[in-house]
C-alpha cells in the first residue's frame, strides 16, 4: 500500500519505518529543508551545529531504544552515570546529586532520595512518600485520573510540603513540559515518576553522540529508502483535497513558487505534523466532527533553546543538569556530554529557557543577556569575569509540544480517525508517553499498525484497495 505522510519529525519517520516493515511503501513529505521537526538541527556559518533543543533520552524509552536497536545504532546513545543532578540556588555553584544505585526498582530510586540531604529534610521526604502512595499502589489508572488537577493542586491535596515543589517539581515540570507546576497537569510528572519508580534504569539519561538529523533521522531515512520508501524535504503540504464522501483524494503540495503546485496520491494518508499545523490544514468538511473538534483543545507551548560557546571550560560535568533557575530549565555542557561537540578546552552550554511565554517575542540580545545573568549564579567563579562568551545561538519555537495543562488527556486523539484513509501521528496523539521523542516514535508505530489493520480489514471485507502510484512530478522537493 502507498502511504503519504505529511511531516518528517520523529513521528512521521517512525511511521514510515514501521510501514516498510509491514511491506508498505511510504512517502514522507517534510515542509522544511531538514528532517527532524523539533529535533531538527543545522550548521551555522562556522560549521557548528545549532539544535532546536537539548534532547535527553531516558532508560524508560522502550520504543525509542527498540527503534535504535532495529536500526543497529544503539551505540550512538552516550549513557551517563545513573543520577539526577540539580543546581542549588541557595548555594551558587554547588550541585546536589541523586545518585541511583544499581539495585532493583523502586528501591534504587528510594535510596537515592533518602541519601540526598541537600534538598529535603526527613520529614519532607516521608510526607512526600506518603503523598505518592496512591500513585504507586493504583498505578497508571490513578495517574490518568489526576489529569483533573494541576501539579500544584495535587501536591496540596496530598499534603506534600511546599519545599518538595520548589526543590524538585518546578524543575521537573519545566523540564518535562516547559511550564510550571501551577499550570501543568499532575498526570505528567506522575507518569514520569511512575516509570522511574517501576523501571530499574528508567531515570538513566543519555545524549545522542551528535546532531539528530545525521545521527538519528538519516539512519531511518536509509532504512526506509533501501526498502522502497521515499523521504522528501522542501515538500510542504498545502491542502488535503477530499472526495465527495469526505475521504482524502490527494495531498496538494506547494511547489517552489507561489503558483507552482503538484499532487501526491496514495492509498492512505497520514498527518505527522504538529497539532497546530494539522488544525490549520484541516478541511472544512471535517471540522464539525467531534474527533477533529477535540484538536481545538490542544496547542503547542512556546520554548526557547540557547547555545553558548565560551573561550574556556566552565565545568567537567558530563550530565544533564536541572538549573532550578526561574528563567532556565535543564542544560548540559555538550563539550563534555556529546562526542561530536566535544572540546577539551572550551565549553558549549546548551540550555532550555522555559516557561518561554514572556520571552518568545523578546530580542535575542535580551534573551542572551538574561541567560548570562542566570549563569552567573550557576558558575559564579567563571561568569561574568573570567569566561568570555565567543558565540551565542537562540532558537525560538513558538509552538512546540502540546501544552499539557489539566484536562488535556481526554482530547488527545487516537491515531485512527473517522476518515477511512486518513490517520494521525505525532507525540500529541494518544499514547502512554508524554509529548516526547519516545511519544513521537510510539505514535508513529501505532499509526503504522492502525494502517496495517485497516488494510487487513478492507482486504478481508473484499473492499477494493487499489494501489495508486505516487505522483512522479515533484518540482522542488529534494530526496533527504
Ligand atoms: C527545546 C526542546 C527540548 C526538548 N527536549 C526533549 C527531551 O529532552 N526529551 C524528549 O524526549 N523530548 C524532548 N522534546 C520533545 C520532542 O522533541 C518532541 O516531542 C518530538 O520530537 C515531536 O515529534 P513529532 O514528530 O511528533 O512532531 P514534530 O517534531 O513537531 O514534527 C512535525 C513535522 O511536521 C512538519 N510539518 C508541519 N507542517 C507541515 C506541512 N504543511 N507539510 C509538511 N510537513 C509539515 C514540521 O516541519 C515537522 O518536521 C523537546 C522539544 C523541544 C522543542
Amino acid at each position: 500500500m502507498r502511504v503519504a505522510i505529511a511531516g518528517g519529525g520523529l513521528a512521521g519517520l517512525s511511521c514510515a519505518k514501521y510501514l516498510v516493515d509491514q511491506g508498505h511503501t511510504p512517502i514522507v513529505l517534510e515542509r522544511a529543508s531538514v528532517l527532524g521537526g523539533l529535533v531538527a538541527a543545522w550548521k551555522d556559518e562556522d560549521g557548528d551545529w545549532v539544535e532546536t533543543g537539548l534532547h535527553a533520552f531516558f532508560g524508560a524509552y522502550p520504543n525509542m531504544l527498540q527503534l535504535l536497536k532495529e536500526l543497529d545504532i544503539e551505540d550512538r546513545l552516550q549513557w551517563k552515570k545513573h543520577a539526577l543532578i540539580f543546581n542549588q540556588p541557595e548555594k551558587p555553584g554547588v550541585l546536589s546529586r541523586f545518585d541511583v544505585p544499581d539495585l532493583p526498582s523502586p528501591i534504587n530510586v528510594i535510596i537515592s532520595i533518602l541519601r540526598n540531604n541537600d534538598m529535603l529534610t526527613w520529614e519532607q521526604k516521608i510526607r512526600f512518600a506518603i503523598g505518592l502512595l496512591p500513585a504507586i499502589v493504583r498505578g497508571q489508572e490513578y495517574v490518568e485520573d489526576m489529569d483533573r488537577y494541576s501539579l500544584l493542586e495535587w501536591l496540596e491535596k496530598q499534603g506534600i510540603d511546599d519545599r518538595v515543589n520548589s526543590d524538585i517539581f518546578i524543575a521537573a515540570s519545566k523540564a518535562l513540559t516547559f511550564i510550571n507546576p501551577d499550570e501543568v497537569s499532575a498526570t505528567i510528572p506522575l507518569t514520569a515518576l511512575n516509570r522511574f519508580l517501576q523501571e530499574r534504569y528508567g531515570s538513566k539519561i543519555a545524549f545522542l553522540d551528535g546532531a539528530p538529523p545525521e545521527r538519528l533521522c538519516q539512519p531511518i531515512v536509509d532504512y526506509v529508502t533501501e526498502r522502497g520508501g521515499e523521504v522528501l524535504v522542501n515538500a510542504p503540504l498545502k491542502k488535503i483535497v477530499l472526495n465527495e464522501d469526505g475521504s482524502v483524494n490527494h495531498f496538494l503540495m506547494k511547489g517552489s513558487t507561489e503558483s507552482e503546485e503538484y499532487t501526491i496520491t496514495a492509498d492512505a494518508y497520514v498527518s505527522a505534523m504538529s497539532v497546530d499545523a494539522m488544525k490549520l490544514m484541516m478541511p472544512d468538511e471535517w471540522k464539525a466532527q467531534p474527533y477533529f473538534q477535540q484538536l481545538q483543545e490542544l496547542e503547542g507551548v512556546p520554548v526557547i533553546s540557547i547555545q553558548l560557546w565560551f573561550d574556556r571550560k566552565l565545568s567537567d560535568v558530563d550530565h544533564l543538569l536541572f538549573s532550578r533557575s526561574p528563567l532556565l530549565s535543564v542544560y548540559a555542557d555538550m563539550s563534555n556530554a556529546c562526542r561530536e561537540y566535544s572540546d577539551p578546552d572550551k565549553s558549549m552550554l546548551e540550555l532550555v529557557l522555559a516557561p518561554a511565554e514572556d520571552w518568545i517575542s523578546r530580542s535575542e540580545e535580551d534573551i542572551i543577556e538574561a541567560t548570562l545573568a542566570e549563569l552567573a549564579k550557576l558558575f559564579p567563579d567563571e561568569i561574568p569575569d573570567q569566561a568570555k562568551l565567543l558565540k551565542a545561538r537562540v532558537v525560538k519555537t513558538p509552538r512546540s509540544v502540546y501544552k499539557a495543562i489539566p484536562g488535556r488527556q481526554q482530547f488527545r486523539p487516537v491515531q485512527t480517525t473517522p476518515i477511512s484513509n486518513f490517520f494521525l501521528s505525532g507525540s500529541y496523539t494518544m499514547q502512554r508517553y508524554l509529548g516526547s521523542m519516545e511519544g513521537a516514535v510510539l505514535s508513529g508505530k501505532l499509526t503504522a499498525q492502525a494502517i496495517n489493520s485497516a488494510k487487513a480489514l478492507s482486504s478481508s471485507n473484499n473492499a477494493s484497495v487499489t494501489s495508486k502510484p505516487v505522483s512522479q512530478s515533484i518540482p522542488n522537493a529534494a530526496t533527504a
